[in-house]
């Protein structure tokens, strides 16, 4: 089945204390519909302007990525600018220039608006709403967020919660919406605003689920060396999609395994800047990680 990814299509430019890469291919939906792609078939809904690299177009088709409803319009594509510490959990925003994204408001085209899984990458809420509205009963949808949205749209967000399977956010993000420190605490005040899954990201920490089966405690895949965790998070919820919308068996049987997956996908964005990592792996590696991380976490 396949999973339709609506989200930000950006161009990043990003700074590390060893490395600086100026206008990598970026943003919330691209990073999570490569993801995806080594599950199903991944249908993406974005916007681009007419300076977006040809060979950023290619990548999304060698991944075969459906790219019918990603539009591209006179003007400038979204660019993201961000700047880590040697602590890489430490990142500060440079720069965000909207371009094209201003007034992006997509129409979905007949064929995707069936799409049984949907997945609302980090963007305005508002939007999230705007391409939920357009999809005919969907069988799950989950989406992710930012801090910026529960500054500026938190109205707008606690409507789409009721309207959501899944909602993604990380540790700092769910403490800013519930004042809780507790993660678990935490996990309850996001379940009685409308979800039925709630996933806590931590970083290089793992997640924490809460779903109709208790709590699941999904580890990160170690790592020694950390080149750039942009969009770890776009990976981790865009991996757990593709495989859930291609695994056999009930959402909730999968639920776990497929957060697995979305962490081992993670980990290989972690290894490289922007997607450069992630679009040059195979479907044995991630199966190879899984099973490592099987055998590092039974007991
Ligand atoms: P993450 O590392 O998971 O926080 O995601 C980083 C990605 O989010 C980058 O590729 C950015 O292009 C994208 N991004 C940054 N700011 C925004 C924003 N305001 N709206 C949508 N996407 C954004």
């Amino acid at each position: 089945m396949s999973v339709l990814i609506v989200g930000s299509t950006a161009l990043d430019s990003i700074k590390t204390p060893k490395a600086e890469n100026p206008r990598l291919l970026g943003g919330s939906a691209s990073h999570a519909a490569v993801a995806a792609s080594f599950f199903g078939p991944v249908r993406l809904v974005g916007v681009v302007g007419e300076d977006f690299p040809k060979r950023y177009l290619q990548l999304y088709k060698r991944r075969r990525i459906d790219l019918q409803a990603l539009q591209i319009l006179p003007g400038k594509t979204f660019h993201w600018s961000g700047e880590y510490d040697a602590n890489m959990n430490n990142r500060r925003t440079l720069l965000t220039e909207l371009g094209v994204f201003e007034t992006f408001t997509p129409t979905l085209p007949s064929s995707h608006q069936n799409s049984p899984f949907v997945l609302l990458a980090n963007i305005a809420p508002s939007l999230q709403h705007h391409v939920l509205n357009q999809m005919q009963r969907p069988k799950f949808v989950v989406a992710d967020t930012m801090d910026l949205w529960l500054n500026i749209a938190l109205p707008d967000l606690l409507k789409l919660l009721k309207r959501l399977d899944a909602f993604v956010l990380n540790d700092s993000e769910a403490h800013q919406l519930t004042t809780e420190d507790n993660v678990f605490a935490a996990l309850k005040k996001i379940h009685k605003l409308g979800p039925r899954y709630v996933i806590i990201k931590k970083g290089s920490h793992g997640a924490v689920l809460s779903g109709p089966r208790g709590f699941f405690i999904c580890p990160a895949y170690p790592l020694h060396r950390v080149m750039d965790p942009t969009g770890a998070g776009d990976s981790f919820v865009g991996g757990m999609m593709g495989y859930l919308a291609t695994a056999r068996g009930s959402i909730e049987d999968n639920f776990r395994r497929a957060m697995i997956y979305g962490s081992v996908v993670a980990s290989f964005c972690c290894e490289g800047f922007g997607l450069l990592r992630t679009a040059r792996i195979t479907r044995g590696q991630i199966d190879h990680r899984v099973k490592e991380l099987e055998r590092l976490t039974r007991f």
